[in-house]
């Protein structure tokens, strides 16, 4: 490979989109989420151990929404009750409860 060949190739790979998905990228969430996660504490790894650990609901949340920290948060404002974390929870820490019971739970 030439020079300019490299440069090109070096160019190109700058240009090459690294998909992260950010909170907001797909617009807040509104009233049609349906369901909602849970984190319950008493079983989530980190909020246990009370260091970093697993964070599997943050690697595959597809909206970015979960914080990386202790204990890992949600952020409602964006999450769209996907149900992707609380399949991928090794502990089944995480509960999808519905926006009506949440709702009602909420009212008293
Ligand atoms: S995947 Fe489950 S155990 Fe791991 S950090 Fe998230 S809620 Fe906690
Ligand atoms: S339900 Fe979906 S969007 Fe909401 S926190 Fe879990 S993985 Fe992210």
């Amino acid at each position: 490979m030439d020079k300019k060949q490299a440069d090109k190739k070096r160019e190109f790979a700058r240009f090459i989109s690294k998909s992260e998905p950010g909170p907001g990228d797909g617009g807040r969430t509104g009233s049609w989420r349906v369901a909602r996660p849970v984190i319950d504490l008493e079983k989530c790894i980190p909020a246990k151990k009370g260091r970093p650990a697993c964070f599997k609901c943050w690697a595959f949340c597809p909206d970015g929404v979960v914080t990386k920290t202790v204990p890992p948060e949600i952020d409602y404002e964006y999450c769209k009750g996907c149900g992707i974390c609380a399949s991928e929870c090794p502990v089944c820490a995480i509960t999808m409860m519905a926006e009506t019971d949440f709702a009602k739970k909420k009212a008293g």
